[in-house]
Order: structure tokens, then C-alpha cells, then sequence
């Protein structure tokens, strides 16, 4: 019986998993992948995370996950199938066998949205991509489209700008909602081009992407734009399904616990991109970690034999 399983293995379950080994507590972290460190192993550079200026995203991943080694934290490959509420607390399907914890946090982050448009789906892969950080040296040379107008799409403009011949910025409104420092870094560069007010309707291509067909939705104008390679970063989605049924969530899909972690249901906590709150950054979720942890402590020590 563990203390706690913390599903995910980003930098909130990451810090949670220090934080609960540095407590004392019996922890065990699922991860689905054999490398941790989520959303952030995507990001080429981490500019706002304190005391490492323009750390790869990658190696602030493998940075927290040594750390966590470092100090004998308990890690297991599995799929979590189902968490199920018992009289001990909870028992956790997973993939390879079940295991029994008395409080259970969700840390499982988020994936990139769709934009659930003609040829999304059929060209993904050939052309169409979620990840610039994993897939932008394809287009080296090339021209490449970016979706989106937050924190993602700018940095992803940012990083192919840099190999690409030309990126064009695809964003719905008529502003980013992007940091400012990266918008001033982004408006500098010579090979990149914002296309304002516009969504796009249709990815094109036989066996690779060839244009896309966008949309001015000011004055309504269609044409087609020629492009290499599209890469799509319209925002985020909550993995928490898992949950749903256990805990509330809001509309999205988000669960909702306060800067405690604690869900509505007692022993179920929430830490990361997954809770609703209002700033998801690296910092904001390894706080979560750590916001957990001590609500977990609070709980086994009032509420568990
Ligand atoms: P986001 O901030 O939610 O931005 C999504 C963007 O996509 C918005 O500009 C939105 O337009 C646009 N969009 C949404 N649906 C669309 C659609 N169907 N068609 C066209 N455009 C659409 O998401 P994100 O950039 O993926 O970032 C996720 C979270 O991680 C955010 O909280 C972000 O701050 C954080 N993050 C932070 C950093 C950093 O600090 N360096 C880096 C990465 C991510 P509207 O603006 O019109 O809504």
C-alpha cells in the first residue's frame, strides 16, 4: 500500500515525487513513456525558469527526473486504466498489474488541441505536426506555416525561423496572446510574416502538405498559401478523463482544486497543466508538486488509520 501514486511523471509529478520522498512518504510515480519530464522535453529553450536562463527544454526534463533518482524515488512504467475508490483508499489499474495507494495525485498535464479541419488528420505526420521542437529540422530550408497566437505558436514561429527559409504566423485575432518578451523576439526576425485575422479551412497535399486554404474573417476573403510543413498550436487540452467521473471538473475539462490540490474527492489531488488555475507555466506546475505533497501529508495524517 502506498502513501501516495502520483500518475505523470512532468514537472509536477516530478517535483511531487521529491517532495513526498523528501517527506518520508511511500510514493510510487507512473509514467506512461520511459522519459519523463512531459511537455517541457519538447520546448527548445526555458527562458523563464529561475536560475537556468535558456535551459533546452530537454535537459531541464532530464534535469528534474536525475534529481529525482538522485534522492531514490520510486518510478513505474504503466498506463493508468482506472482509479477506483476503496476502503483503504484507492486501487489503480493499470496496464501491468493493479496497486493499492491510500491518496492518488493527478498529475497527468495536457496534449496539443486539434484544429478538427479537412486533411488535419489525414496529412498528420506528412507535414502536419504538433511539435516544431520535434519536427522542425524536416523543413529546414523550407517555408512552414504556424497555427496559433499563444505562448506555443510564438515560440514554435521562433524556433523555425530559425532553419526555415520562411514561417508564416497564422493567428484568428488581430493580437497575440503571447509573452511580450517573445512577440518582441518574434517581430524581429526578417523571415517571418504574421497573417492577422485569419483561420485556416483546409490543410492540402497528396502525400505531404502542399498549401493551405485560409480565411480572412474580417472581410472574408479565401486563397490558397503555399506551404511545406504546418504546424498546429492552438492551445492545449486536459488529460484528466481518468478522473472525470471521480472528481469535478470545469467545462473544459480541467479539474478543479484550489492551490491546495485537493479535488472534491477526498484523497484525490490535482497538480499541474490538468488543474484549473490561471497561470500554466514549468514554474506554476512544480509548485503544484510541491503544494500536494503537503496537503497529501495533512490528509494521511487527519483522515487515514
Ligand atoms: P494558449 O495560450 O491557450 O493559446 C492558444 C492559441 O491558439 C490562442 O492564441 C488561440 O487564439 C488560438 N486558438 C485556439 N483555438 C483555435 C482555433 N480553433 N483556430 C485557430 N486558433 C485557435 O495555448 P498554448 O500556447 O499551447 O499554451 C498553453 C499554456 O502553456 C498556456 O497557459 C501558456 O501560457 C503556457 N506556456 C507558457 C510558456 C512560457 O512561459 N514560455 C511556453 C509554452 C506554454 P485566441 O488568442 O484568439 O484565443
Amino acid at each position: 500500500m502506498y502513501d501516495v501514486a502520483i500518475i505523470g511523471s512532468g514537472p509536477a509529478g516530478l517535483s511531487a515525487s521529491i517532495y513526498a520522498k523528501r517527506a518520508g512518504l511511500h510514493a510510487v510515480t507512473l509514467e506512461q513513456n520511459p522519459m519523463s519530464g512531459g511537455q517541457v522535453l519538447n520546448t527548445y529553450e526555458v527562458d523563464n525558469y529561475p536560475g537556468l536562463p535558456g535551459i533546452n527544454g530537454f535537459d531541464l526534463g532530464m534535469k528534474f527526473r536525475e534529481h529525482a533518482d538522485k534522492l531514490g524515488c520510486e518510478f513505474r512504467e504503466a498506463v493508468v486504466e482506472a482509479v477506483k475508490e476503496n476502503a483503504q483508499g484507492f486501487t489503480l489499474v493499470t496496464d501491468g498489474g493493479e496497486l493499492q495507494a491510500k491518496t492518488v495525485l493527478a498529475a497527468m498535464g495536457a496534449t496539443h488541441a486539434k484544429l478538427n479541419i479537412p486533411g488535419e488528420e489525414e496529412l498528420s505526420g506528412m507535414g502536419v505536426s504538433y511539435c516544431a521542437t520535434c519536427d522542425g529540422a524536416f523543413f529546414r530550408g523550407r517555408v512552414t506555416a504556424v497555427i496559433g497566437g499563444g505562448d506555443v505558436a510564438v515560440e514554435d514561429a521562433i524556433f523555425l525561423a530559425r532553419g526555415c527559409e520562411k514561417v508564416y504566423l497564422i493567428h484568428r485575432r488581430d493580437e497575440l496572446r503571447a509573452a511580450a518578451v517573445l512577440q518582441k523576439e518574434l517581430m524581429a526576425l526578417p523571415n517571418v510574416e504574421v497573417i492577422w485575422d485569419t483561420v485556416v479551412e483546409k490543410i492540402s497535399g497528396e502525400d505531404q502538405v502542399d498549401s493551405l486554404l485560409i480565411k480572412n474573417v474580417k472581410t472574408g476573403e479565401k486563397k490558397a498559401l503555399l506551404v511545406d510543413g504546418v504546424f498546429v498550436a492552438v492551445g492545449i487540452i486536459p488529460s484528466g478523463g481518468l478522473l472525470q467521473d471521480l472528481v469535478d471538473c470545469d467545462e473544459k475539462g480541467y479539474l478543479i482544486a484550489g492551490e491546495d490540490c485537493a479535488t472534491s474527492r477526498p484523497g484525490i489531488f490535482a497538480a499541474g497543466d490538468l488543474r484549473k488555475k490561471k497561470l500554466r507555466q514549468i514554474v506554476t506546475a512544480v509548485s503544484d508538486g510541491a503544494n500536494a505533497i503537503t496537503s497529501i501529508l495533512d490528509y494521511l495524517l487527519n483522515h487515514v488509520e
